[in-house]
């Protein structure tokens, strides 16, 4: 079991409504602050055994709580230290300009927030993971869509793919551990669903059959079909679902 997760077990939380994380930060001897921050979504100072840490107020409330774990990720890793978190630093794990630091708080944070603990059974009793699980699982723990997607996406084996696009192209990717090396294209292609779900915020589409070509730049891939789940987030991008059908995609390409 992992830090965080300990520390809930400690805590006797074992129900999602009861991670307040403003309570547990109380229990670690750190203080949270809601106000204005200009230029950064949380902060945090350390002295010795106490810290206080900042949280931009004017966020929503689901990136407030991740933002806090975060700083608690720092607390508990790199404790006694200051750090001033931007928001990209924050529920990216996978930007490549990220510090390393940044990582290990963020991953303390989805272990606080969204607990592979109590994830598992839900996962379980979904049988196969869909977008419409994933957003069922973030009103559960008070998470956004894509935390909660990448939460899920480092436990799945399905062979899927998480994608996000903004406007300008392809902004990451999360592959499932059975999706072998895929890579999908770095542009949005203008036939694809995700395409047309960029206008429709907070819309979450129904799974739609796809030629893989849309999503794929490789030879005479289009044999194969992906079945692909849009859904536009707060954040302003649209985050997919690529399912493989067929095996025999991810042997050929993978
Ligand atoms: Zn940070």
């Amino acid at each position: 079991m992992r830090p965080a997760e300990a520390l809930l077990v400690e805590l006797g939380i074992s129900d999602p409504k009861d991670i307040d994380v403003d309570a547990i930060a109380d229990y670690v001897d750190a203080e949270v602050d809601y106000r204005d921050l200009a230029g950064c979504e949380a902060q945090i100072i350390g002295y010795r055994d106490r810290a206080v840490i900042y949280v931009r107020k004017s966020a929503p409330y689901q990136r407030r709580r991740f933002s806090t774990a975060h700083e608690l990720g720092h607390w508990h890793h790199h404790r006694g230290q200051s750090f001033v978190c931007r928001p990209e630093d924050i529920g990216r794990p996978i930007d490549e300009a990220s510090r390393n630091v940044e990582r290990v708080a963020d991953a303390y944070a989805a272990d606080l927030v969204l607990p592979p603990f109590m994830i598992e059974p839900r996962l379980a009793s979904l049988g196969k993971v869909s977008l419409d699980g994933i957003v069922e699982i973030a009103r559960q723990f008070s998470t956004s869509v894509t935390a909660t997607a990448i939460r899920v996406m480092r436990m799945t084996k399905e062979p899927v793919i998480l994608v996000a696009h903004n406007m300008f192209g392809k902004r990451w990717q999360w592959p499932g551990v059975t999706a072998g090396g895929l890579s999908v294209r770095s542009d949005i292609d203008s036939r694809s669903s995700a395409f047309f779900a960029m206008s429709g915020i907070g819309k979450l589409g129904p799974p739609k059959k796809e030629p893989a070509g849309f999503w794929f730049d490789r030879r005479h891939i289009d044999q194969f079909d992906v079945q692909v789940q849009n859904m536009r987030t707060a954040e302003g991008e649209v985050i997919s679902f690529v399912r493989i059908f067929d095996a025999k995609l991810i042997e050929i390409y993978g």
